[in-house]
């Protein structure tokens, strides 16, 4: 059964039988497979723009869907329906050019050409944080390449996952092309054990990370990991610590901490520590914290209450260890998944929260007495997701950005997404690429036709 609960209240939403039916649910995206791949690039992309004007028409709707199920306010869950429209559109516009056969000047034959192909049915598996995002970030490639798609939403988001199907549908996307399914783990794994499955997708935690790529090493089924991350924010200096701290802190808050790519961790020179850390306190004791629906909400609740549960005994953890807790660290006191906005300073090798993930509204700061330490301790954790350096020489800011061990490195800005710009990380952040001409490459057959 798939609950879903309004983090704002505490209230249950609305409940949803699981399927089990692993046979029938294969038997239609195989049969969906073969004439999907068979419907011309360009009708292909004219669904997917068809997709994403939906997309656009409905914002309203399919952001009150998130916005109920995993308390995202509203005016960023208005923004993750807008931006999952620009992937359908990116692909529906940019994605037949990208498929378009290619001929190699290689001696020896009358011909050496290479196309990119579909290869059959995937798996995608999803997490609840940006229920439109993550799934068109699988999806929109994959439908433009002839892939068809089992969907297996976090169990919170039932009520988006379905959305997403009906609008698709209206849209024009076959039946047999995509198929949303509340599914548990086991039968998540025996479809992804079968032999009709080419592929499967996942963006979650590390656990449901490793447990998906075990099943699909054993089956030699092609995989794609996009995992957690703890991002360095690097400060090397700044003529406006007002702006700043509001900026990088309220980043920090987007989706109530609740992003891979979040700037966890920030760096700052060691002799303006504690000016950063008490204007990042400010901006966090003055913020309003309330309902995700609530036109002045700043800060919602997180996407449950064990999430929040999960995230308080991290901060009380780090603090048992011996970090200083600065502000926040508490449950609230009221029904729903509300915790107070945290700063955390003080955190050291041989604490938990030097190398974990926090999946909340927690900001740890670091000050650093030179560059060179700033960028060893950036790097000294199992994440390689993203990470940013921020100054006012932005040559020099780019070099130390360069010493980032991430998939995406940014400078004077963090955490972009676009449909056009490749998104993934390395380490324990997982592995392939997501977006841009890179989304279409990871469940492809390149395949060579050579002619003598
Ligand atoms: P989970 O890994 O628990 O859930 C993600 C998805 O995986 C859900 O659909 C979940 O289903 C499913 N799942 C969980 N266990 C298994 C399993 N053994 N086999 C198959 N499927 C499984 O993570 P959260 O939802 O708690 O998301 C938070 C984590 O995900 C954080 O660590 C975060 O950093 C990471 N993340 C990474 C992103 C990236 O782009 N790299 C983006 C967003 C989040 P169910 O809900 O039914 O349990």
């Amino acid at each position: 059964m798939y609950v879903t609960h309004d983090p704002s209240t505490g209230t249950t939403d609305s409940e949803y039988d699981q399927t089990d039916d692993v046979d029938g649910i294969l038997k239609t995206v195989t049969e969906g497979f073969a004439s999907w791949r068979a419907t011309d690039v360009a009708e292909r992309a004219r669904i997917l723009l068809a997709i994403a004007d939906a997309f656009d028409e409905h914002t309203e709707e399919l952001a009150k869907a998130i916005t109920t199920e995993m308390g995202k306010l509203s005016a960023q869950a208005e923004g993750e329906v807008k931006l999952a429209a620009s992937i359908y559109r990116w692909y529906g516009e940019h994605g037949p050019a990208l498929l378009e056969p290619e001929t190699l000047d290689v001696p020896g034959a009358r011909l050496n050409r290479v196309t990119t192909e579909p290869v059959g049915p995937l798996v995608g598996v999803m997490p609840w944080n940006y229920p439109y995002y993550q799934v068109a970030r699988f999806a929109a490639p994959n439908l433009l390449l002839g892939n068809t798609i089992v969907l297996k939403h976090a169990s919170i988001c039932a009520r988006s996952s379905a959305a997403i199907e009906k609008v698709q549908r209206a849209a024009g996307l076959p039946e047999d092309a995509y198929v949303n399914v509340y599914a548990s783990s086991d039968t998540v794994a025996e479809m992804i054990a079968d032999p009709r499955i080419m592929g499967v997708s996942l963006t979650g935690s590390e656990g449901a990370g490793a447990a998906v790529a075990k099943v699909a090493g054993e089956n030699l089924t092609a995989s794609v990991l996009e995992l957690g991350g703890s991002d360095p924010l690097i400060v090397l200096d700044t003529d406006d610590l007002d702006e700043l701290v509001e900026t990088v802190g309220k980043a920090r808050l987007s989706n109530c901490g609740q992003a891979c790519n979040s700037p966890k961790r920030m760096f700052v020179p060691a002799d303006q520590k504690d000016e950063f850390v008490g204007k990042l306190r400010d901006l966090y004791e003055g913020l309003q914290v309330g309902p995700a629906a609530d036109e002045g909400t700043e800060l919602g609740p997180l996407s449950s209450e064990g999430a929040r549960d999960g995230v308080v005994e991290q901060i009380e953890r780090a603090v048992e260890q011996g970090a200083i807790l600065v502000t926040g660290g508490r449950a609230i006191d009221r029904p729903g998944a509300f915790m107070e906005p945290t700063v955390l300073t003080g955190i050291t090798p041989e604490m938990d929260a030097y190398t974990e993930e926090i999946f909340g509204p927690v900001a740890m700061v670091y000050g650093y007495d030179s560059v060179d330490e700033a960028v060893r301790i950036a790097n000294d954790t199992p994440f390689g997701l993203s990470g940013s350096v921020w100054g006012t020489d932005t040559d020099k800011a780019s070099e130390v950005a360069e010493r980032l061990e991430v998939g995406m490195a940014y400078v004077n800005e963090h955490g972009t997404t676009m449909a056009g710009l490749p998104f993934g990380g390395v380490k324990r952040s997982g592995y392939g690429r997501e977006l841009g001409r890179w989304g279409l490459g990871e469940f492809s057959n390149v395949r060579l036709q050579r002619v003598h």
